[in-house]
Parts: structure tokens; C-alpha cells; sequence
């Protein structure tokens, strides 16, 4: 066994009600002017959260967007240094939390972040920032998150099919990360303990959107699944979603949900101890099949094809995945490439 591990300092509170503790939380960042970040339909959360700041609250920025475009990143700077802002509370999903991260990329204010999705960006210094229409991801410490407040009351509104793809996403960091190469053993515990906790309880959702137990192990699956990808590379899986979503405009979870079980089997042979620990965390004797089953036990949507990806741009995907090589545990080879977009596209069983 050889490995190199560093954590990262996220202060991490969990729990029902801990949303109660942000004014705490705010006086232990140093913090007294908070701006509040949010997209539009999510105003009364951030309102929920001003009236806890009282006049710790210097403003609420509510125009919070997918994928961050660099206008919406200048415009929520500008406020932040108009309002003399000292913290960025971001209440919301990974768009939110991007935003949030773009303004600390610039001005150095420390996040506090509060999710509402099961995405995982507030546990990563990872930041995506989208100018004429690419997408620029990075990785720099400013934008780590440097509390988090996870509070599963604030995810019971969560609509069933986000929570579902949403999940699926966060599984998704967990499963690259046991093949990683960079992987380590702690990074490893954590995964497979969030691809169980996930796959437990969002099965749970379809029965019962509101069973608090269930949000709360969803929530806490996320956590675990948000922190590894915030340690370790990811590999083919994310390079794909991150070509696809930037290249289609297709939407994030549901791309990554339909993508994961394929991009599984591609990997199938070259990591076998990785996919045997999938393969357990889902109760199944293959991690491929046993994602897919998973998947459609939820529901979630199974082809790009129904993502609206044009058919014709699976070539143009493979040329962009073998230009820009990742790290992966099997070699990129353009035909496997091929198999696998063309069962994503048509949504069919995992090979
Ligand atoms: P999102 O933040 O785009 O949210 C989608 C919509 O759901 C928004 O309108 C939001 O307001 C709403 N919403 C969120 N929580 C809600 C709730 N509890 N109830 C009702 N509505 C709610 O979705 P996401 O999947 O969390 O984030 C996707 C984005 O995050 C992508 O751009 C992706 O690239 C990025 N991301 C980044 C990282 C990272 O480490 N940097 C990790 C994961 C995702």
C-alpha cells in the first residue's frame, strides 16, 4: 500500500435544525456583512437566512444561475465589494455555491455555505466559471468553503426527481474516487459509506419525499460523496459530463445519472477492486449492472437521447474526450468510446 493523504479544513456542522447555528457560525469566520447569494427561486430561503443574520446581513444577491456565467460572477463581485460585503453565505445548489466561489476566486471572502441539493460543491475548492460558452473549471484553495451547515430540513423541498439525479451525481463523485489515482485509503471509506447511504435512502424518497430520516442519510451520503471529490482527481466519468454539459447544454445530475452506469462498465476490468467495493455499497455482484438497477429502481432518466443530445455529436464528444486525455483506469480507445455513447445515447443495459 502507497499513498499520499491531506485533508482539507471545511468546518462541517450536520443536522436537523443546524441552521439555527449560523449566527454562531458567522461570528466564528470573524465575519459581520454577510451577502447572501441565492438564485430566484430560492429568495425565501436566503430571506429565511437574513432574518437569522439580522444586521449581520449587508444584502441579498438573488440572481444566481446554472453554470455561472462570468456577466452573473462580475455582477455579484460588484455588489459584494458595493456592499462592503466581509463573507459570502451561499444558500442553495452547486450553482449557487459556484457563484459564491466566483466572487471568493477574486476578493478572497470566506464562504459559508449552506446546501440545499445533494451535488457536493461546497465540500470541494473546485470552481467553474462559463465564458462564451465554455465552461473553465479549476482548482484553487480561496474558494473552499470554509464552514458548512447541513441542515436536512432545508432539502424537504427538494423536488423527487432532482433528489433522485442529484443523488446519483454525488454517487458518481464517490465511484471515480475509488478508482482514482490519487485515491487513498480514508478517501476510499468515505465513498463507499456515501454510495451506501445514497443508495439506501433515495429509494426511500419514491415512497415518502418527505421522510426526514431518509433526507438526513441522503444529506450525510452527500457530504461523504462532495468530500471525495473534493480530495482526489476524477477520471472518464466526469471528463464525459463535463464535455457533454459544456457541448449540449445538458443538464448536470441528469447527465451524470445517465452517464455513471456505462461509464462503469467501460472501467469494469481495469479497477476490479474499486468495482467489487461498488458492487457491494449497492447490495449487487456487479457495480455496472447494480448502478443500473439502481437507476431505473429510481426512476431517474436513462438515455441521452431523452437529455436532447444530438446523435451526431457522439463523434465530436470522443474527439474532445481524446484530445484532452484524464487520468483513467482503463486507456481511452475511441471505439469502446463509441459503445459506450451509443448505449448512453439509446439507454441501453449496461454492456
Ligand atoms: P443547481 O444548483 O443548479 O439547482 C437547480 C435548481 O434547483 C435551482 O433553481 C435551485 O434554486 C433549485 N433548488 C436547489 N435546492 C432546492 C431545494 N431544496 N428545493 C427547491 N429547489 C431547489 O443544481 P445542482 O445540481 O446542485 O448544481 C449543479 C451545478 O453545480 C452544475 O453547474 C455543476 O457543474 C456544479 N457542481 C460543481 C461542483 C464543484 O465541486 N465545483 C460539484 C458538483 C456540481
Amino acid at each position: 500500500m502507497k499513498f499520499t493523504y491531506a485533508s482539507l479544513p471545511t468546518r462541517v456542522v450536520f443536522g436537523k435544525g443546524s441552521l439555527a447555528s449560523l449566527e454562531e457560525e458567522i461570528t466564528l469566520l470573524g465575519a459581520s456583512r454577510a451577502l447572501v447569494l441565492c438564485t430566484p427561486n430560492q429568495r425565501a430561503d436566503a430571506d429565511a437566512v437574513t432574518r437569522r443574520l439580522g444586521s449581520r446581513c449587508a444584502g441579498v444577491y438573488d440572481r444566481a444561475v446554472m453554470h455561472v456565467p462570468i456577466e452573473t460572477a462580475r455582477d455579484a463581485r460588484a455588489e459584494a465589494m458595493r456592499l462592503g460585503a466581509d463573507c459570502a453565505v451561499a444558500i442553495g445548489g452547486g450553482s449557487t455555491i459556484g457563484l459564491g466561489k466566483a466572487i471568493a476566486l477574486e476578493h478572497d471572502l470566506p464562504i459559508l455555505a449552506i446546501p440545499t441539493t445533494y451535488a457536493g460543491s461546497e465540500m470541494t475548492p473546485i470552481y467553474g466559471i462559463t465564458e462564451a460558452g465554455v465552461k473553465k473549471t479549476g482548482r484553487d484553495a480561496r474558494v473552499l468553503p470554509r464552514t458548512v451547515i447541513y441542515d436536512p430540513d432545508l432539502t424537504m423541498g427538494l423536488p423527487l426527481d432532482m433528489s433522485v439525479t442529484s443523488g446519483m451525481n454525488a454517487i458518481a463523485h464517490a465511484c471515480e474516487g475509488l478508482y482514482a489515482p490519487d485515491a487513498n485509503p480514508v478517501m476510499s471509506l468515505l465513498a463507499v459509506e456515501g454510495i451506501v447511504a445514497l443508495a439506501r435512502h433515495l429509494p426511500r424518497l419514491l415512497e415518502n419525499a418527505s421522510d426526514e430520516d431518509a433526507r438526513s442519510a441522503c444529506l450525510y451520503g452527500a457530504w461523504l460523496c462532495g468530500t471525495v471529490l473534493g480530495h482526489l482527481s476524477m477520471s472518464l466519468h466526469h471528463k464525459l459530463c463535463h464535455t457533454l454539459g459544456g457541448t449540449f447544454n445538458l443538464p448536470h445530475a441528469e447527465t451524470h445519472t445517465v452517464m455513471l452506469p456505462h461509464v462503469l462498465a467501460y472501467n469494469r476490468d481495469a479497477a476490479p477492486e474499486a468495482m467489487r467495493r461498488i458492487a457491494g455499497a449497492l447490495g449487487s455482484d456487479d457495480a455496472a449492472h447494480g448502478m443500473q438497477a439502481l437507476s431505473r429502481s429510481l426512476r431517474a432518466p436513462q438515455a441521452l437521447r431523452d437529455l436532447r443530445m444530438p446523435v451526431e455529436g457522439i463523434e465530436r464528444v470522443i474527439e474532445l474526450t481524446l484530445t484532452h486525455r484524464y487520468a483513467n483506469p482503463r486507456d481511452l480507445e475511441a471505439g469502446a468510446l463509441r459503445r459506450l455513447l451509443e448505449d448512453a445515447w439509446e439507454g441501453r443495459a449496461t454492456a
